[in-house]
């Protein structure tokens, strides 16, 4: 494809208005406190749910 006319830098800069990326939504572990992602497991104990904790990697 050949674009028939040049992109401006105006058009340019307004189709990427919309790239930028936004925050994490975080929530608190009740294990241990720490942030985590909702419905994953913790970062640093591994608590998914009553009953259920898997292994936390080491990092
Ligand atoms: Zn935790």
């Amino acid at each position: 494809m050949l674009p028939k006319l040049r992109t401006s830098p105006a058009r340019k800069r307004k189709r990427r208005s919309h790239h930028a990326l936004s925050n994490a939504n975080l929530a608190l572990c009740p294990n241990c406190g720490s942030n985590r992602q909702p419905h994953r497991a913790c970062g640093s104990c591994g608590y998914v749910r009553p009953g259920l904790q898997v292994k936390a990697t080491k990092d």
